[in-house]
């Protein structure tokens, strides 16, 4: 007979051994542990033609992925992975019925959707005298301590959130990196548990050959860190408004926001490791540009997420301008489905599709085009296509930065527009990656490359490509359409400031 109790190692993100200290707590003075994962039905949907806001197909290859490498490196630890399906909520009350658990272990999750699942798994809980340990380690602070710092409201500005938050706690001591073994499962009854199952059985197709930058897991999460991080020029250099958003084959960023979206890296040791090279490296990019800031944007938009009653809506959140969006959902497709006629925005739109992943620039300058740039779609559309089609797509942090893109929020510099045309030609005078997105346009000349229209018929002839009739005429006139999109943002900022109107309507 073990000595100790049962004790339930529930993952949701934070997909890793290292730095988990709901995994450590699970494995320290417990019989039996059963580390479970629920593919949950809310984020599966698994026709990837269908436009919904849930989970793409790149997305949940790479949990996938992830969920693999995490069994086999528990496995190594005399433990393995459990995969329940159905709702969260009602098989991890089974389980802890069912394996008589006496402690419930799992990370911390300020999204509304684990709030929600939180209440309904702790009210059984304690009901029943189980034990729960929910650590705070998916953030580098615990959004409720800033909040409280404010008086109960969340900085509602990246420079107020630096001052309150300040160096974390836990930042000059050693993380905890791996652990030595994991108790053994215990018996699991009648629970149906599996194997990680394949995208397929998920009932999705294909992958597309080209859709593999990412392989999830934290094993390739520590080894991009690693790489990333023996480069100590570069990240003693990191300069946030530079990086070539078109550079397509190398990225000039970490590649990293997917392992901290599903928790692959730790965001804390990530914090470590930049510390640790800025402190070798004397001269480095300062606030706010450095890799380090970057960072803590990250944990800014989800306190401001956290402490914000409706933060992903504009009606109801009361740090959202009411803006009279229009809801053109031809215009809106058209965004989606890389037809607008703009080869930067189309080509920026494919490589989403494809990859899953796209530049911070190339974001702002897709999200600006949709809104206040020149489609006025609403921000809330374009948010949900980024939610489904990013494999990063975090819940805060594309919220905050479509309010911000959109000028909902945080800033009001709507006269500042992205030009569809001059922001990538500035970058990529050549068009080498519009011509790699959009092999329809590979032949254009590069006098033309962005702005095909305006070429000659002869030229499109002799590119095999007919304006209208191979790729699209652009939907818009970009100078017609930024005038009125500021013209009515104008109008619609004076509305809000004379009638407080601040999403309550
Ligand atoms: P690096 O530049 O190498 O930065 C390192 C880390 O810092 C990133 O991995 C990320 O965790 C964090 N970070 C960087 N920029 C930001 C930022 N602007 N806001 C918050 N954290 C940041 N990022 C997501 O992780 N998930 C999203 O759903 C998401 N949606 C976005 C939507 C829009 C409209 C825009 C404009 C940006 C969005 N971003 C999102 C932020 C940013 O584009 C990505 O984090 C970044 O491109 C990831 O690449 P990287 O890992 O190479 O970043």
């Amino acid at each position: 007979m073990k000595s100790g109790s049962n004790s339930l190692m529930w993952f949701r993100k934070g997909l890793r051994i290292h730095d988990n200290p709901a995994l450590e707590h699970a494995a320290k003075n417990s019989a039996y542990v059963y580390p479970i994962f629920v593919i949950d039905p809310h984020y599966m949907k698994p026709d990837p033609t269908a436009f919904s806001p849930l989970a793409g197909l790149n997305r949940i290859r790479f949990l996938l992925e992830s969920l693999v490498d995490l069994d086999s490196s528990l496995k190594k630890l005399g433990s393995r992975l459990l995969v329940l399906h159905g709702e969260p909520g009602d098989l991890v009350i089974r389980c802890l019925k069912e394996w008589n658990v006496k402690r419930l272990c799992y990370e911390y999750d300020t999204d509304p959707y684990y709030q929600a699942l939180d209440r309904k798994v702790r009210n059984y809980a304690s009901e029943s005298g189980i034990e729960i340990f929910s650590p705070v380690s998916h953030t580098l602070f615990h959004p409720a301590e800033i909040i409280q710092k404010n008086g109960g409201n969340p900085p509602l500005s990246y420079q107020s959130f630096l001052k309150l938050a300040g160096e974390p706690h836990w930042s000059s001591s050693s993380l905890c990196m791996t652990l030595s073994m994991i108790p053994p499962i215990g018996d699991t009854g009648n629970c149906e548990v599996s194997e990680v199952p394949t995208v397929k059985q998920l009932g999705y197709g294909d992958i597309q050959e080209e859709s593999s930058l990412f392989k999830g897991g934290e094993s390739e999460a520590l080894r991009r860190l690693k790489e990333s991080t023996n480069d100590k020029e570069c990240v003693a250099n990191f300069y946030k408004p530079m990086g070539d958003p078109s550079a397509f084959i190398k990225p000039e960023r970490t590649l990293l926001s997917p392992y901290l979206k599903f928790g692959c890296l730790s965001s804390r040791y990530f914090y470590q490791c930049i510390k640790e090279v800025q402190n070798e490296v004397k001269n480095h990019t300062s606030p706010p540009s450095s890799l380090m800031r970057q960072l803590l944007w990250r944990d800014f938009f989800y306190t401001v997420g956290f402490g914000t009653p409706n933060f992903d809506c504009m009606r109801g959140n009361a740090i959202c301008k009411q803006i009279p969006w229009n809801n053109d959902d031809e215009l809106l497709a058209a965004w989606r489905d890389g037809r607008t006629g703009f080869p930067w925005i189309d080509a920026i739109m494919v490589q989403l599709h494809k990859w899953g992943w796209i530049h911070n620039m190339a974001r702002h300058s897709v999200a600006c085009f949709l809104t206040r740039g020149d489609l006025f779609v609403h921000w809330e559309k374009g948010r949900d296509v980024f939610e489904r089609l990013l494999i990063d797509s975090d819940w805060a942090i594309n919220n905050g930065n479509w309010l911000w893109v959109s000028c909902s929020s945080f800033s009001t510099q709507y006269h500042r527009v992205f030009s569809p045309t001059w922001f990538g030609k500035k970058y990529d005078p050549s068009g080498a990656y519009i011509r790699h997105f959009l092999p329809v346009l590979k032949d254009m000349p590069e006098e033309y490359i962005y702005e095909p229209w305006t070429a000659p018929l002869s030229i499109q002839t002799m590119a095999n490509c007919i304006i209208g009739k191979d790729y699209p005429k652009p939907v818009i006139c970009h100078d017609v359409a930024s005038k009125d999109g500021k013209r009515k943002f104008a109008a619609a900022y004076e509305l809000n400031k004379k009638n407080k109107w601040y999403g309550n309507r």
